[in-house]
């Protein structure tokens, strides 16, 4: 196992689980795509426009919300009021446009050596995102040719209750016909590590932005990995401690 990434406490339950993890449920913006950095500029920058108080780093703690939800805590805290749907229609469309101006976003580093390391394994994938812009939903099938299926990606069009909520991965689950037992999720944010372990899931953090990995290890992640590079790495041994 190499060095630069460590387990917390939580992960050393586990007798035989190599066999019993057949899905491992990927987030996307982070983790599969390196697009944080340009999502965090764009929330950032439009909502200090709007005269909404919110840094990079309060995008990179509040990734994974809902944009209702990410504006419903800037409105609390800034003016401690509720927002409301016309609100955050204007305000995710000027988000979205924002966007636009930045570069397409590379596929993450390592991602494509994670997901055929995973393949190798025997284990299928799936993709859990918050996303449900379709500009960037298409870019899955585009740049990962022949990994995905539209049914194998559970999106923000697919539910409601965004993450922290477990919703998300609890859907995930289901689409894979899995119990949480037999399942791992790989997730780059506090409130996505949050989600998956309230859906019961054992968590795999990359932290790929610029937080510190205590935010990951703090919300319940079971592990937390530098790089995707380092997990492509890992992941035959690490299957080995499960
Ligand atoms: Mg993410």
């Amino acid at each position: 196992m190499g060095e630069g990434w460590r387990g917390a406490a939580g992960s050393r339950d586990g007798v035989g689980l190599q066999l019993m993890i057949h899905s491992v449920l990927f987030d996307m913006d982070g983790v599969l795509f390196d697009s944080m950095p340009a999502h965090a500029a764009s929330w950032a920058k439009v909502c200090t426009e709007y005269g909404l108080k919110m840094s990079v780093r309060d995008v990179y703690l509040n990734e994974g919300r809902t944009a209702l939800s990410t504006i419903e805590v800037l409105t609390q805290r800034t003016w401690g009021r509720s927002t409301n749907q016309e609100e955050v229609d204007k305000i995710y469309s000027l988000k979205c446009e924002e966007f636009k101006n930045y570069p397409e976003a590379p596929v993450m580093p390592g991602a494509t050596a994670v997901l055929d390391a995973v393949l190798n394994t025997g284990q299928q994938i799936y993709i859990v995102t918050g996303s449900a812009q379709d500009s960037l939903l298409d870019r899955i099938y585009s740049h990962f040719p022949g990994y995905f299926v539209r049914e194998r990606v559970v999106s923000g069009k697919d539910y409601t209750l965004g993450k922290p909520n477990p919703e998300p991965y609890l859907i995930g689950l289901k689409r894979a016909g899995v119990t949480a037992d037999e399942a791992i999720v790989v997730e780059n944010a506090p409130l996505g590590v949050r989600a998956a372990k309230a859906a019961g899931i054992r968590t795999i953090a990359v932290n790929t932005g610029i937080l510190d990995d205590a935010d990951l290890l703090n919300e319940g992640a079971d592990w937390v990995f530098p790089s995707m590079a380092a997990l492509a790495e890992a992941w035959s041994e690490l299957q080995k401690t499960l």
